[in-house]
């Protein structure tokens, strides 16, 4: 590196993926720095802590993580146990973060504001890449400065959840009546049961925490017999949500796809698909949704709360003055576009990709983690410590580790395709003999 390499390198975000640069940063021993600016490290997963994830804990822990966590009394959990969001938080990420060489590096309640390079805007090219990064942090209240040699962003996507409007903006209405709905995953059978026992809830989104809403609120409702379950999907079938079942190879993810189609079979749910929401009005607090479903004007009244899950998209807003390379359309890193892109296959895995693929512009600058997939929904946290492992590697010069990608990432069972791609898909590949192939991968 051609700067002052006794600079730290800066990370934002203590998630799963920046705890994981840490971990390798430090068994490399490259100084580190580490912001955060939830209250505790993997905050995000906090928020949805009594769910279980559906990747069993082997792929779940980062192997410079591991190692460092095995020189100390830790208990490494069962390789193929499922951990709830509390679980991976006790046993894996507090554990980790705990770590003398780790945590005197964490900086809690500290949001980065901006990024950018030294006294040198955007625009000026000069001798830029000699130049190191300098941080902004919000932290009680007052703006701190810091230099850095290289920047690794991992500050995820879940703090910017995408709106319900069809077009990806607000639907008329939407920001008037926030309070009714929530952006997120709620637990639904314990902390927040008041806010939707005996209620009429709606419930936006297909992927797997639209899902979970759904099997958590018909649970409420054998107790709670009065409450009223709708789903709205912008899919053209219901069905496209079972995903691979009983071919995923992860079990629970699979199972998910198999409890969902049983709910519907049973008209236990009323699913309005494909559905765009345009509007929400509000009478006395009753909401009605507005919008069209299959092309037709449609109004859906009665509803007391909405539930939102329409995914999430990433916050480029504190990195305007670095030089970034993104996708126009997935807002993903470019390079890897084309790997994650849905309209191309949903099979969410994708070819193994490091270092090199992430690439900006601005030298040293990485995007990692869930952010490298901008708004694909599909990342995994095996993905995400495979990018920092090469990174990491490459920051310290060793560029042939850098280079050598390992990702073994299980199977979804499912490669189907809204656009073109599904008629390679129909064969399961084993991930060694993918790295050729274009998609499905
Ligand atoms: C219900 C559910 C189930 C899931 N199941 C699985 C599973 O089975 N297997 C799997 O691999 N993945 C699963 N995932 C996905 C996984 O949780 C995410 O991919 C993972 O959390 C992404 O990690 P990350 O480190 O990139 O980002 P995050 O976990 O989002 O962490 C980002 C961190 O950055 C912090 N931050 C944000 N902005 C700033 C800023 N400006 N300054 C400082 N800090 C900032 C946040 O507070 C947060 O702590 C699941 C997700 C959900 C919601």
């Amino acid at each position: 590196m051609s700067m002052n390499n006794s600079l730290p390198v800066a990370i934002i975000g203590a998630g799963p993926v920046g705890l994981a640069a840490a971990a390798h940063l430090k068994i490399r021993n490259q100084p580190f720095i580490l912001f955060e600016s939830g209250s505790s490290v993997a905050s995000n997963i906090l928020s949805w802590k009594h769910i279980s994830v559906f990747s069993p804990w082997r792929y779940n822990i980062d192997k410079a993580a591991r190692q460092l966590l095995n020189e100390t009394h830790w208990q490494a959990p069962d390789d193929e146990g499922l951990p709830s969001g509390a679980e991976l938080y006790n046993q894996y990420f507090k554990p980790l973060a705990d770590l003398p060489e780790i945590k005197t590096r964490i900086h809690l309640e500290s949001k980065v504001l901006a990024v950018g390079r030294k006294n040198m805007d955007k625009m000026k090219t000069w001798g830029r890449e000699k130049v190191p990064y300098s941080i902004q942090v919000l932290h009680a209240d007052k703006i701190e400065q810091y230099e850095a040699k290289a920047i690794i962003d991992a500050s995820g996507t879940w703090s910017s959840p995408n709106p319900i409007g069809s077009g990806g903006s607000y639907a008329v209405g939407e920001i008037e009546n926030s309070k009714q709905i929530f952006y997120g995953i709620p637990d639904i059978l314990n902390h927040h049961t008041k806010l939707y026992k005996n209620k009429s809830v709606v419930v936006v989104g297909s992927g797997h925490s639209s899902i979970n809403a759904i099997l958590e609120l018909d649970k409420l409702k054998e107790k709670y017999p009065s409450t009223e379950i709708h789903w709205v999907l912008r899919k053209k079938n219901v069905s496209d949500v079972y995903g691979g079942q009983e071919d995923d190879s992860l079990e629970a993810r699979g199972a998910l796809g198999i409890k969902i189609e049983q709910l519907i079979n049973d008209d236990r749910v009323n699913v309005y698909t494909p559905f765009q929401i345009q509007q929400i009005i509000n009478k006395e607090d009753k909401l009605t949704i507005i919008g069209l479903q299959d092309g037709n004007k449609f109004a859906l009244p009665w509803i007391d709360e909405i539930i939102s899950n329409t995914g999430s998209r990433p916050d480029f807003s504190f990195l305007r003055e670095v030089r970034l390379s993104i996708d126009p359309s997935l807002e993903s890193v470019a390079e890897i576009a084309e790997l994650i892109d849905p309209n191309i296959h949903s099979c969410g895995t994708v070819r193994p990709h490091g270092e090199k693929e992430l690439r900006h512009p601005d030298k040293d600058f990485y995007i990692v983690g869930s952010k490298s997939y901008g708004r694909a929904p599909t990342f995994l946290m095996a993905t995400g410590y495979e990018q920092v492992r090469s990174i990491v590697a490459a920051i310290d010069g060793d560029m042939e580790a850098a280079r050598n990608i390992e990702l073994d990432l299980p199977e979804t069972g499912v490669c189907s395709s809204d656009g073109g791609g599904a008629a390679c898909c129909g064969v399961q590949l084993k991930p060694k003999e993918k790295t050729n192939a274009s998609c499905c991968l």
